[in-house]
């Protein structure tokens, strides 16, 4: 027996009693009990994305919720402004593409970011853009985007500002309604701490002004459907009842720390793991804002980051995760996000270690290990 670690940038851990509450009897949503789960998780989505507006659930994973965010505020033949420095960048591009939005990117190299004034000035020249898409924590690159900067410049436009926040609620900050987000994505696999299969859109007021006027197809991804029913403590299909026990869980246990706290310990998870990875000579792949949600470390000289991944798997029984795309072969990633301790962190690093000994590099057993815990004996 190997004991099993699931160490990807998601999904990710879920804590034992999330998966107790979810293996309750199932209960019917059209029941006073559904009623007053769904009115409870309703109060504490708002409190998570900071916003006095509902957030409407899906039975999906984060990538319906991006698809929705596209399909109900914008119409065939839109202009739309793309963030597009990773995979998820270019999946907004692919999403847009799929339904007739005409998508500029507004580009940086991969483990970049694009800084707010480029997106004034692409403001400018494009004042028929309708909105700006983005990335909160870019996950292929491990690269943290300045939200706050280009929500300033959305904010003087007529463009709403899209934020895909699945790999960055509930770990890094983002506060809605007084940074001026328009539309807000997440899924339930990262920070959330639950299995794949709900995702999440908050809009704004704004926002909800381009659902009035957009013309694209939606049945299932219709939010002003949703949104009717939400607003009775209902859902408008079958929702993933399961799951939605666990989010009123995980809600109840991000409460309790503080979520506040909750953003700190993954600050803190982040540096210790960057740390450690420095320590043993590997360089970062993010050379923008690393996120805290993971840490993407370049493949050192000489190793397909696919070796890494395979001896972590079949030496250790962890699973970590590569590149995507082009990156594939040149960088491997580390997720630090939801259910995750400084022993975790630790035992990642460890890992690391024998993982490179295995491949033939030169390894000071203890130095990443060592450099994570002096960032947790740090005062905070
Ligand atoms: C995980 C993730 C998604 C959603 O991917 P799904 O596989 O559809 O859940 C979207 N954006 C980012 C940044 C992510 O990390």
């Amino acid at each position: 027996m190997k004991k099993y670690y699931l160490m990807a940038p998601g999904p990710t851990p879920v804590p034992s009693n999330v998966l107790l509450a979810m293996a309750q009897p199932m209960i019917h949503h059209r029941t006073r009990e559904y009623e007053a789960l769904f009115i409870e998780v309703r109060a504490g989505l708002k409190r998570l994305f900071r916003t006095d507006q509902d957030v409407i659930p899906f039975t999906s994973s984060g990538t319906g919720a991006m698809e929705a965010a596209v399909a109900n505020t914008l119409s065939s033949g839109d202009t739309v402004l793309v963030l597009r420095a990773g995979k998820f960048g270019e999946r907004w591009e692919e999403i847009c593409r799929a339904y007739g939005v005409r998508a500029i990117p507004v580009s940086a190299p991969f483990g970049e970011t694009v800084p707010a004034e480029r997106f004034a000035k692409a403001l400018g020249e494009h004042p028929e853009a309708r909105a700006v898409l983005m990335q909160h924590s870019e996950s292929s690159t491990g690269v943290l985007h300045d939200v706050t900067g280009i929500a300033a410049a959305t904010g003087a436009t007529g463009a709403i500002l899209i934020v895909d926040a699945v790999s960055s609620l509930g770990i890094a900050d983002l506060q809605m309604d007084a940074w001026g987000v328009d539309l807000v994505v997440a899924g339930s696999q990262k920070g959330l701490m639950l299995p794949p299969g709900l995702s999440f859109c908050a809009l704004s007021e704004k926002a909800w002004g381009h659902v009035k006027v957009s013309r694209l197809p939606k049945y299932y991804f219709d939010l002003t459907a949703e949104w009717k029913a939400v607003s009775k403590n209902e859902a408008h299909f079958t929702p993933a009842v399961s799951i939605v026990l666990g989010l009123r869980e995980v809600l109840r246990m991000i409460e309790a720390e503080g979520l506040q706290n909750v953003l700190k310990r993954h600050e803190r998870l982040a540096r210790a793991t960057r740390s450690g990875v420095e320590a043993l000579g590997l360089d970062l792949f993010a050379k923008a804002t690393p996120s805290p949600a993971l840490t993407a470390v370049a493949a050192p000289r000489g190793l397909d980051s696919e070796q890494v991944l395979a001896a972590y798997s079949a030496s250790h029984n962890i699973t970590i995760a590569g590149g995507q795309g082009e990156m594939k072969g040149k960088v491997f990633r580390l997720g630090h996000m939801g259910y995750v301790g400084d022993f975790d962190v630790l035992t990642a690093l460890a890992a690391l270690e024998q993982v490179l000994h295995e491949l033939g590099q030169p390894v000071d057993f203890g130095a990443a290990v060592r450099a994570a815990q002096k960032v947790f004996a740090e005062r905070s």
